[in-house]
């Protein structure tokens, strides 16, 4: 399948787990923040969704643009910004490629990485977003060697399972649940599961492309 075809084919089904999740990562987001996470991760890759609909990407490059640009314009709250910096990183890392290596994947998402963090200023350990994708970029570099861009997002996605579960017995030092101090340990971190959702998302649609 086509590249562009088939980012297209991965942002529809992360928009499809996060309207699947919107409950679930609103539930996590009302025990340690403002229970909307599920709404605006929900709400933003519906208006990714509309963006894409009717354009005509020429590269997978551009859906990534357009999900950034619906993200940051349309959900308000620390997540959107965030993630809508981590897309328009991908998409910057990708440049005009028409076709996407398992090293590309593997850049992109170290990319991603770099923009949360330097946009966010968390580390692994503050209970973020960071906690699922720092693992996950290390990952898909161990996978980008061997394999294909499904094997780099599966090796990704494991990961980030795995450091969404770890910010459970975490405090938080960024965002809402800062100000919750050891009141936020028990709790995973909605940003880092949505994450995990999303990387997830990805890697079963190009499991089933390859
Ligand atoms: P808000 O906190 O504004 O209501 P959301 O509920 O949509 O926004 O997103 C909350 C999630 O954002 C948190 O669970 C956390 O993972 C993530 N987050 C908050 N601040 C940061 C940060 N500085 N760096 C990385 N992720 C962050
Ligand atoms: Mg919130």
């Amino acid at each position: 399948m086509d590249a562009t075809q088939a980012t297209l084919d991965v942002v529809r089904e992360m928009a499809a787990a996060m309207e699947k999740n919107r409950r679930h990562l609103t539930k996590l987001d009302s025990e340690i923040g403002d229970g909307d996470h599920g709404n605006n991760m929900n709400r933003g890759f519906q208006a990714a969704l509309e963006r894409l609909d009717g354009a005509d990407p020429s590269s997978p490059a551009d859906v990534l643009k357009a999900v950034s640009m619906a993200l940051i314009s349309k959900v308000g709250g620390a997540a959107g910004p965030l993630y809508g910096t981590a897309f328009l990183r991908a998409s910057t890392a990708l440049g005009s490629k028409e076709e996407v290596s398992a090293d590309d994947a593997t850049e992109a998402l170290e990319a991603a990485l770099g923009g949360i963090k330097q946009r966010g200023k968390a580390e692994v350990g503050d209970k973020t977003i960071v906690d699922a994708l720092e693992p996950a970029a290390e990952a898909a570099k161990e996978a980008a060697g061997e394999g294909s861009v499904a094997a780099v997002l599966r090796a990704a996605a494991g990961a980030a399972e795995e450091g969404a579960e770890s910010t459970v017995p975490m405090t938080a030092r960024r965002g809402r649940a800062s100000y919750l101090g050891a009141r936020a340990q028990g709790h995973q971190d909605p940003g880092a599961t949505s994450t995990y959702l999303l990387l997830d998302a990805a890697a079963r649609v190009l499991e089933g492309a390859s």
